[in-house]
C-alpha cells in the first residue's frame, strides 16, 4: 500500500495553502475548494499510520 510520509503530507499542504493564497483574489471560490482539501490534509496528518514515527531517527513534528 503507498503511503505518504509525514514530510510529504506537509509538502503537499503548503502546495495548497499556497495555491489557495495565489487564486484567492481571482477566484474566490476555487480557494474555498483547496481550503476544504487542506482541512482534509490536516486530518489525514492526524489519523494516518505515520512510516515517519517508526523510524528511530524520527523527525516527525506532527505525532510527536
Ligand atoms: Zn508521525
Amino acid at each position: 500500500m503507498m503511503q505518504f510520509h509525514e514530510k510529504e503530507v506537509d509538502r503537499i499542504l503548503r502546495a495548497c495553502e499556497y495555491y489557495k493564497s495565489a487564486i484567492g483574489n481571482q477566484d474566490p471560490s476555487v480557494a474555498e475548494e483547496y481550503d476544504k482539501v487542506i482541512h482534509k490534509l490536516h486530518s489525514y496528518e492526524q489519523e494516518m499510520d505515520c512510516p515517519d514515527c517508526w523510524d528511530p531517527t524520527s523527525t516527525c513534528t506532527i505525532h510527536a
